[in-house]
């Protein structure tokens, strides 16, 4: 078993100038911060297993919160600063925090949920009074650490229960792939309430000695000066489409960087070509979800393939199944995964979490299927799987060929209900500025690389794809926005 989070975060202390935040504080600093912050839960009357919902703006103070809770034996809740107070009660009622931590602006309308409420400002002031000496609550592997919700986008957010031991293996095996040591510059840009930005990005560092670059929020002008100080940026797809769109990416400016990951959402071939001959560094892509921490990765030293995920991280095992069982390599299916990443259950939904397992592995919901070298590509949602005259469509294959076309800067394809095909393949456009996208073209010039059935029917250009906080295209909401688009007719 590898060591726990807040073990490594005790032996990077005893290096005592390792510096944990660029222009802030160092791991020792944060290890007494974070001393202060537990007996100030304690003197709030939190215990061992309760929850604490966060909701606040990025900001140093959520990591030592955190980390805090670990100590303490509290169950970490972050929750996006975006959803507003209705969407926000759900969590309150279905976790029942103990405790809720806001900004000032929010604390008077999460009061009146009845739950108790703290200013994150007033916490830290508390925790200043207190002593940095903490001793820690007796802890196991498989206590819970924290609870994210996930994103998904139908539904009822579920609440994602994470293990001690899920966020240290995941961190130890995604540090020791990706080569991090402590004289690595993390560049964070993320936001702290998804899985990317708090465990992914975080943990690694935090296990390596490493520190970071700590931004509130994602500005390219503001990544691009950081980039020179920097040696490792993790992002999701946007932030490279954003910066490629920003004439200061320079070779020069990426010329200290040792690494760029990519992941949360996919990052298409086009993007990655781009980038190398812009930066001359591959894009490294990996994949995970809330549930299970991080499951493939690209390799460090070997080749980086565009349009894959890599190969499942050490210790973590995938299979690609049908309804009737596992699938011979090279054939897609459903992707479902084993190990000490996976999460221990949706809180308080033990029949769903039944439900999302087979056989004890866990299923993603996720399409996939693996190469002859054992590289993984996501083929997409199962969920956003079109079945067209009885034939599937994976969008993944029509979205890496339309992003290749000239004059298209991202796309999304989905299954629109036909009265002759069940689904119709359709397929949303945003133009790059200044293209003009031509239906007809569009679909002309496709016909070279896919078999007609994959053709999309219409093609529509728009203004924007709806996305998410982690840039990920919402399927369901250009669904439900065109699911009348042959109807009629
Ligand atoms: P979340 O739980 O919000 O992190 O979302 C997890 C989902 O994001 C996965 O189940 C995938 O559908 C998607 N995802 C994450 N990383 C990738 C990737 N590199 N390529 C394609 N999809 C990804």
């Amino acid at each position: 078993m590898c060591a726990d989070v807040i073990a490594r975060l005790k032996s990077q202390a005893d290096a005592p100038d390792r510096v944990w935040l660029a222009g802030g504080s160092t791991y020792a600093g944060l290890l007494a911060e974070t001393g202060r912050l537990a007996h100030a839960l304690v003197a709030l009357g939190l215990r061992k297993g309760d929850r604490l919902l966060l909701q606040v703006e990025k900001c140093e103070a959520v990591l030592a919160l955190y980390l805090a809770c670990l100590r303490a034996g509290v169950v970490f809740l972050p929750v996006n600063p975006g959803y507003t107070v209705g969407e926000t009660a759900h969590f309150l009622t279905d976790a029942a925090p103990a405790l809720v931590v806001t900004d000032p602006g929010r604390s008077a309308a999460l009061a009146a949920s009845g739950r108790r409420v703290v200013a994150l400002a007033k916490l830290m002031e508390m925790a200043a009074r207190e002593d940095a000496a903490f001793r820690d609550a007796a802890h196991e592997p498989d206590d819970l650490a924290a609870i994210l919700y996930t994103s998904g986008t139908t539904g009822r957010a579920k609440g994602v229960m994470l293990t001690r031991r899920n966020l240290a293996s995941n961190a130890a095996a995604l540090a020791d792939l990706w080569r991090f040591t402590a004289t690595d510059v993390l560049l964070h840009a993320l936001p702290v309430f998804h899985t990317h930005g708090l465990f992914v990005a975080t943990n690694c560092a935090l296990f390596s000695g490493a520190s970071m670059i700590f931004q509130r929020a994602f500005q390219p002008a503001a990544v691009l000066a950081a980039l020179p100080q920097a040696t490792v940026m993790m992002g999701v797809p946007t932030f490279y489409t954003r910066l490629l769109a920003d004439p200061g990416l320079t070779r020069e400016v990426c010329a200290g960087m040792r690494l760029f990951i990519s992941g949360s959402a996919p990052l298409s071939p086009a993007t990655h070509a781009e980038w190398l001959a812009r930066t001359g560094h591959a894009i490294l892509e990996r994949y995970g979800m809330t549930e299970t921490n991080m499951i493939t990765s690209n390799p460090c030293e070997g080749a980086r393939r565009p349009g894959t995920v890599g190969m499942p991280l050490p210790g973590v095992e995938v299979r690609i199944a049908g309804p009737r069982g596992v699938l011979p390599q090279g054939e897609a299916g459903a992707i479902e995964v084993r190990g000490p990443n996976v999460f221990r259950g949706y809180w308080k939904l033990p029949e769903k979490t039944a439900e999302e397992f087979r056989d004890g592995w866990f299923v993603t919901g996720d399409l996939g299927a693996f190469d002859a070298e054992g590289y993984l590509s996501i083929l997409g949602r199962a969920r956003d799987l079109v079945i067209s005259g009885g034939l599937n469509v994976y969008p993944a294959e029509i979205e890496a060929a339309l992003d290749d076309l000239p004059g298209v800067a991202a796309s999304a394809v989905i299954g629109v209900p036909h009265p002759d095909f069940g689904e119709a393949v359709v397929a949303c456009l945003v133009a790059a500025p200044g293209a003009r996208l031509e239906e007809a073209a569009v679909r002309g010039a496709l016909r070279d690389r896919l078999a007609a059935f994959k053709i999309p029917k219409r093609v529509l250009v728009l203004p924007d794809l709806p996305r998410n906080a982690m840039g990920k295209v919402q399927k369901a909401a250009l669904r439900q926005a065109h699911d009348g688009l042959f109807a009629g007719g």
